[in-house]
Parts: C-alpha cells; sequence; structure tokens
C-alpha cells in the first residue's frame, strides 16, 4: 500500500485534541448548560419578596431554602437563602399563593458526575471521531481498514442485491451449466447427500476480462437465493501483516454461520500466485494469507452447503495447491464470446433501452470479433448516449456503428488539425490497405474506410468484417493478413517514392502474425511442427516466451522476416497492378472521408 506523506498525523493527535475540548467543556460549557445559575440571597431579602408577591415556587430544605421569584424585569430567577427559625414561615408562603417545588439541584453522586462529565463526552467524541477518521480514511482509498484490526469488511449479499439471474448472462452457456449444478445443489443439498455424491467445495472461474466471471458467479447466488460474500483478491492484502490471513479466517467463520451460501473470491490471483514464484525472498504476507485459505478450505465440510467460487484471468500464475482435488477442483471456462453469444450479448443490454424497431444486432456482432461482454455492453451504452446527443428518442442502426468505433478506437477527433499533405498520405495509404485486401482470396470484405482521425491516435483506419465466425486461421488467410497491414506502407512507396511513420501499428501487427505463424502454429518451412514458444497468459494479450537458444533465436527471427518481406512484395505489386484504382479510390476517400465498403467495391469493378 502507497503511503502518502504528510497526509495522516498518529491517532494520538486526534486523541489529544479530543481530549482538550473535554477539559475545556467540562469547565465552562457543561456547567452553563446543566446547572442553572442560583443566586444567595439574604433573608431579609426572601421575606420582603414573599410579601411582594415576587416568589412563586419555594423548596425547603434542612438548612436552606431554594425559591424562584420574579426579579426586577419581571424575569423569573432561581435564588438560594440560608434558612432561620422561623414558624410563621410556612404561613406566610401559603397566604402568598408559593408553590412547593423542587428548586436545588441534587447533588449527584461522584460516580453520576464522573460518568456525566467524563464518560460520556468521551463516548460521543470517540464515536464522531471515528466516524470521522473515517470518512478521511475512505476518501484516501482504502486506508479505512487499518481501524478495523482483523474484522474482515466482507459485503453480504444476498438475492435482493445482486439481483442478477442466469437470463442476465448470455452467450456463456457451457459455464452456465456447469454452474447450474452448484446451484441445484444448494437448493437440494439432500440429493446430493442421499446418493452419496460430493459436491465440488470450489468452482474456479477462468477467461479474459469482462467476460462475465464476476457477473455469473453473482448470478449463480441470484439462482440459489442464497447469501453471497464477495470478496476481492486485492483486498485481502493488508496494511498490516498477518491482516489477510485474519480475514479469511473470519470470511470463512461469517460464511459457516450463514450457510448454505457463496464464497467469491474475485481476482483471486492477487493472494493465490504461486508461492515459489515470489522472487526475491517471496511474499510473506500473500503466502500467509494463501495458507490461511488453503487451511480453511481443507477445514470445512462441503455438506454444510458453502460454496466457494473464485474468478481469475491468469490461471497460470495460480499455485497448484488452490487447484487440487477438494479445493478448486472444477475449472470453469468463461471465454470470448463468439459470433452468436455477441449477439446474444448485445440483445440482453439491447433490452435496457429504447431501440429503432429495424435494428440488425447480427451486423454489429459480426464487425466486433474479439469483443468482450464488457465491451458490448459499453457498446450499446455509446449508441444511447450517441441517441441522446443527436435527440432522438431511441437508438438507431446508426449509433451502433459508430459505437463499435468508438469502443475500437476512440472518438472521433473532427477538429484535429491535419494538414492536406497528411490528408493525402493518409488517404493513400488507407486505399493501399483495401485495395490489397480486395484483390486477394483470403481475407476479409472491407466494410468501411476512414480517414477521420480518434482519439486513440488513429489517424484513419480500413474496417474489414468477416461474413461470419471463423475459429481456425489458415496459412493463405494469415499470409493475406500481413499483405494487408503491408498494404498501406506499400502505397505511400508507390505514390509518394517515400515514408512515414504512418505504418508502426501495421507493422506490429503484422510481425506478431508472422512470428505466431513461425512460432507457434508450425507455418513455416524452415521449423516445421517444432514448438519454439510457449504462451503466458493466455487470457491477457497471451504474450509469448522463448523455449529455444539463443542461435535458434536469431534464426527466427530471419524466418518472420522473410515472411513480412515476402508479403509486402505481394502488397506492392497489387497495387503497382491497380495503380489507376489506387488512385481514383484515394480521390474519392479525400473528398469523401469516410467510405463504405459497398462504395469501395463499386468504385473498384
Ligand atoms: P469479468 O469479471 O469477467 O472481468 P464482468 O463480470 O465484470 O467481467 O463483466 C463486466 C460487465 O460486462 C458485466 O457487468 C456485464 O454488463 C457485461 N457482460 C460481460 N459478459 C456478459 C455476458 N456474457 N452477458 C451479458 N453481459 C455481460
Ligand atoms: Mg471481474
Ligand atoms: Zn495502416
Amino acid at each position: 500500500m502507497k503511503i502518502q506523506k504528510n497526509s495522516k498525523k498518529p491517532l494520538i493527535y486526534y486523541y489529544a485534541v479530543v481530549i482538550v475540548i473535554m477539559m475545556l467543556a467540562n469547565t465552562f460549557l457543561l456547567p452553563m448548560i446543566l446547572k442553572k445559575e442560583i443566586s444567595p440571597v439574604d433573608y431579609g431579602t426572601f421575606l420582603k419578596q414573599i410579601e411582594s408577591g415576587q416568589v412563586k415556587k419555594v423548596e425547603i430544605q434542612d438548612n436552606q431554602i431554594g425559591f424562584s421569584a420574579l426579579n426586577e424585569e419581571g424575569k423569573e430567577g432561581l435564588y438560594i437563602t440560608g434558612r432561620l427559625e422561623d414558624p410563621e414561615l410556612v404561613n406566610r408562603l401559603y397566604s402568598a399563593n408559593v408553590t412547593f417545588e423542587r428548586i436545588i439541584p441534587k447533588e449527584n453522586s461522584p460516580l453520576v458526575d464522573f460518568l456525566i462529565y467524563w464518560i460520556l463526552p468521551m463516548v460521543i467524541f470517540t464515536f464522531l471521531g471515528q466516524r470521522f477518521i473515517g470518512k478521511i480514511q475512505g476518501k484516501m482509498g482504502g486506508m479505512g481498514n487499518a481501524m478495523t484490526f482483523g474484522k474482515s469488511n466482507v459485503k453480504v449479499y444476498v438475492e435482493a442485491q445482486t439481483g442478477k439471474t442466469f437470463a442476465d448472462v448470455a452467450g456463456q452457456d457451457e459455464a452456465k451449466e456447469a454452474l447450474q449444478e452448484i446451484v441445484d445443489f444448494l437448493h437440494n443439498p439432500q440429493k446430493y447427500k442421499e446418493i452419496g455424491a460430493k459436491v465440488p467445495k470450489g468452482a474456479l472461474l477462468v477467461g479474459p476480462p469482462g467476460t462475465g466471471k464476476t457477473l455469473l458467479a453473482k448470478a449463480v447466488a441470484g439462482e440459489s437465493k442464497v447469501p453471497f460474500f464477495s470478496i476481492s483478491g486485492s483486498e485481502f492484502v493488508e496494511m498490516f501483516v498477518g491482516m489477510g490471513a485474519a480475514r479469511v479466517r473470519d470470511l470463512f467463520k461469517q460464511a459457516q454461520e450463514k450457510s448454505p451460501c457463496i464464497v467469491f473470491i474475485d481476482e483471486i490471483d492477487t493472494i493465490g500466485k504461486s508461492r515459489n514464484s515470489g522472487g526475491l525472498g517471496g511474499n510473506d504476507e500473500r503466502e500467509q494469507t494463501l495458507n490461511q485459505l488453503l487451511t480453511e478450505m481443507d477445514g470445512f465440510d462441503a455438506d454444510k452447503g458453502v460454496v466457494i467460487l473464485a474468478a481469475t484471468n491468469r490461471p497460470e500464475t495460480l499455485d497448484k495447491a488452490l487447484l487440487r482435488p477438494g479445493r478448486f477442483d472444477r475449472r470453469v471456462p468463461v471465454e470470448l464470446p463468439d459470433l452468436r453469444g455477441r449477439e446474444d450479448i448485445l440483445k440482453v443490454h439491447g433490452k435496457k433501452v429504447k431501440l429503432a424497431e429495424d435494428i440488425d444486432f447480427n451486423a454489429i456482432a459480426r464487425a466486433t470479433s474479439g469483443a468482450s461482454g464488457a465491451d458490448l455492453a459499453n457498446i450499446i451504452n455509446e449508441g444511447a448516449l450517441r441517441a441522446v446527443k443527436f435527440g432522438r428518442r431511441y437508438i438507431v442502426q446508426s449509433d451502433l456503428e459508430e459505437a463499435v468505433e468508438v469502443v475500437i478506437a476512440g472518438y472521433q477527433r473532427k477538429n484535429a488539425v491535419i494538414s492536406m499533405k497528411d490528408k493525402l498520405t493518409i488517404a493513400y495509404h488507407e486505399i493501399g490497405h483495401a485495395l490489397v485486401a480486395a484483390k486477394q482470396n483470403h481475407s476479409a470484405p472491407v466494410h468501411k474506410i476512414t480517414i477521420i482521425p480518434r482519439t486513440s491516435g488513429a489517424l484513419g483506419y480500413t474496417m474489414q468484417v468477416e461474413e461470419g465466425e471463423k475459429v481456425l486461421m489458415t496459412k493463405e488467410q494469415a499470409l493475406d493478413k500481413i499483405a494487408t497491414y503491408m498494404g498501406g506502407r506499400a502505397a505511400e512507396e508507390i505514390v509518394f517514392n517515400t515514408i512515414t511513420s504512418g505504418a508502426s501499428n501495421d507493422i506490429e501487427q503484422a510481425t506478431k502474425i508472422a512470428r505466431a505463424m513461425v512460432t507457434r502454429f508450425g507455418m513455416s518451412e524452415k521449423f516445421g511442427m517444432m514448438a519454439l514458444e510457449t504462451v503466458n497468459n493466455q487470457y491477457l494479450g497471451g504474450d509469448a516466451s522463448l523455449i529455444v537458444s539463443a542461435e535458434t533465436a536469431s534464426k527466427i527471427d530471419e524466418e518472420v522476416l522473410h515472411i513480412i518481406k515476402a508479403c509486402h512484395e505481394r502488397a506492392t505489386s497489387i497495387l503497382e497492378e491497380n495503380k489507376e484504382k489506387l488512385h481514383d479510390l484515394a480521390k474519392y476517400l479525400l473528398e469523401k472521408e469516410t467510405i463504405t465498403g459497398e462504395e469501395f467495391m463499386t468504385i473498384l469493378a
């Protein structure tokens, strides 16, 4: 945890302030509030005031008399006087119509005094102080935990609060089926007990970010109608050593009291990292937390009805002990949605907004290959925002189409200043991509070409959309893809006889594909089907590390270079052959700024 400088004075400081305030209050403030001023007067004055009818109430004690009387201003004041031998007093009071009431405050016992003057304010100030400090720390980002000393702030969600069901999760049919068993068990544990079946204690949801892992866990709780304890792995990592372990203990204690219930540990990789991967000396705190988690998981009886769900997008880093039978022995993959899945997710989120009747979700789904559920939810929302911006009462298709581009490439930068010369270069560059793609047999059709810059930094782009869902990539398709990426730079070379920095992203993407062809797909002649690389984190961008000697590594680089060069040459020759079309299309694009795939094909034909 980052400790900010100067931002937090030690607790003792606050308590010192409180004590000083309390002492001042006790000496000056409280007596004024609690005790009304009582003025001593002599007996003669008392008698005179009775005569003149100023005295209203009287209390006679053994050696003193308290009374209330109207003073000169006509206000009632409290007075006290000594008691003398005066047998006529009672009669005189009667004839003056005085009432007998309590006037002199009773002396409190020292204990009561102590409680009122010292303990009560202390309690009040401490309470206020805690809340105040808690608030400040809440703003400072969760430091409030420092004061809860090992008590985990586990949130308890019950069905009414998660409010999610499997109907909210679209397109994850396999995952839902796997989790349905857990729901059934929580509904009906007897059925499983009778036959002697052991239900898994824990299930691990694995998949890329934004695919709905957290959503699925909530849906399981919603479907089962049981309490849902949810905690994120990062919340276990505490300021003080030993806190994480204490929290785990506390969490499981709470869960067992509330069973049947679901415990959900989100981002479990933050505590569940392999214990020997810590590097320098490891991380004792995390290790303790993990050990406690393992102990707790072993310690409780699954029959009691506590099911543990966890989610991660880096399953490869998890400690093997976590995955042993009896712990997270069930793995539920939550993958990126396919074409139908994307369409279903769009529909689920589309229900929450107002849509035009002719919305074509399929077209949007086709244009968003590789998007996660979170991306798609975001697209619907961006579309709704755009509809509002244009004063519509519902979302139309073009809102969603623009939203796709916003999510992929950022917002349009309509007033970015780009010189005419640069615009021309960008137009040729984009048409270069599109032409190469169109003239090859294995590339996806061109959907849209634009030279309106986006906030992501893209100065223009060519959007291709596959007809259907492709799960495999052939070697020909891979090569065509690389050639398409090369098309931008090739067009610049042909037309301007110079090159620009505009192709940097193309180069990166092309190299990635070429490299994967050689090292992972077995698509190069030189290495054939030899595995040269291993993927480190399949769900997070899938960066890979070489598993070969340095010598082989340099040969791999040569082979990658060879592939890219060949594709570059092919792109150049395609453009040379269609030079006239290149000029026509580039001029058209420059004028229009955005053209559709159909316009493009009409001019090309
Ligand atoms: P993860 O935990 O896998 O990173 P989340 O469960 O937090 O992903 O998903 C984020 C949001 O994306 C959800 O709140 C939901 O709106 C949307 N979403 C993701 N996957 C789906 C899906 N399969 N169906 C419907 N909405 C989804
Ligand atoms: Mg999540
Ligand atoms: Zn490009």
